[in-house]
């Protein structure tokens, strides 16, 4: 068989790009296995593709935007979140989802963030975390944990980290969950969970960046950061956020974190439309 025969027969084909191939992410990124399981995700939960918008911010994981067969927009740095929430609110219909990485969504759109998941917006949120800025040259970045080196703490980060996953839980987050990309299945499992609920759904992805950050702290190739992430990883969902913080070194805490209700942006919104319409 062919390449292109091959390729032809791969069940994603409806959900990517396969004309851009092939895509700009390093050998060993973990951009790529998110991104499948993102597509995955959607066949898994039933969605119809023309109702799904993907929208991303710059960096490596937001180029995620060009490669796949949605109505995608690549927006300008940490603003994905508010786009987002104007096309949601344009079109209530669509599911809405961003796809972007840690620097994108927690340092230069934290503010976007924070009050995203404080208005529990309707919206689908997939970080990559791979721990700095990866396309910018490695620079620290707002997860980059404590000691490790970046392009801009040759000698170790005394900067300490997000533990995002906290943080949006804090703001109201209505699901947050963390896999690895070495957890493929819990990943687009959570995914499909995320896609369907309502209000203000959030994973965090860890990926490894073995041409950066794997460098600078001597992590090997990238199938040596996934080794790692498994004798790293413990499975505890349920688990109180707090203790979820990500050192150096030691076990990274994965899983469910949070599956609750609470009202969203549009249920609060329509009480008071309701409201604001009987009056004479
Ligand atoms: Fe992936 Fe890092 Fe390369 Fe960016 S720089 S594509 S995050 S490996």
């Amino acid at each position: 068989m062919t390449i292109a025969a091959a390729v032809d027969q791969n069940p994603l084909d409806p959900y990517l790009r396969v004309d851009r191939m092939p895509h700009i992410w390093c050998a060993g990124c973990g951009v790529g296995p998110a991104v499948g399981c993102f597509v995955r995700a959607i066949d898994r939960a039933g969605l119809d593709a023309d109702k799904v918008a993907l929208i991303s911010g710059i960096g490596c994981a937001g180029r995620a935007a060009g490669y796949v067969r949605l109505d995608s927009f690549h927006t300008t740095h940490g603003r994905a979140l508010p786009f987002a929430t104007g096309l949601k609110l344009g079109n209530p219909e669509l599911n809405v989802v961003v796809f972007s990485g840690d620097g994108d969504l927690a340092a230069i759109g934290g503010n976007h963030l924070i009050h995203s998941a404080r208005r529990n917006m309707d919206l689908t949120v997939i970080c990559v975390n791979n721990f700095n800025y990866g396309m910018t040259g490695g620079q620290l970045g707002p997860t980059t944990p404590l000691e490790a080196r970046s392009s801009t703490s040759p000698y170790g980060n005394f900067d300490p980290p997000f533990n995002i996953p906290h943080l949006v839980a804090a703001c109201g987050a209505t699901y947050v969950a963390r896999w690895s990309v070495m957890h493929l299945r819990q990943l687009e499992r959570a995914i499909a969970e995320a896609l369907v609920k309502p209000g203000f759904s959030f994973i965090e992805v860890l990926a490894p960046c073995p041409t950066v950050y794997g460098r600078m702290n001597k992590l090997g190739q990238g199938v040596d950061e996934l080794h790692t992430y498994l004798e790293r990883c413990v499975v505890r969902h349920g688990a109180d956020t707090a203790d979820a913080d990500i050192g150096l070194n030691g076990p990274i805490i994965v899983g469910k974190f949070v599956d609750t209700e609470r009202p969203t942006f549009w249920d609060y919104y329509a009480r008071v439309f309701a409201k604001a319409q009987k009056k004479p």
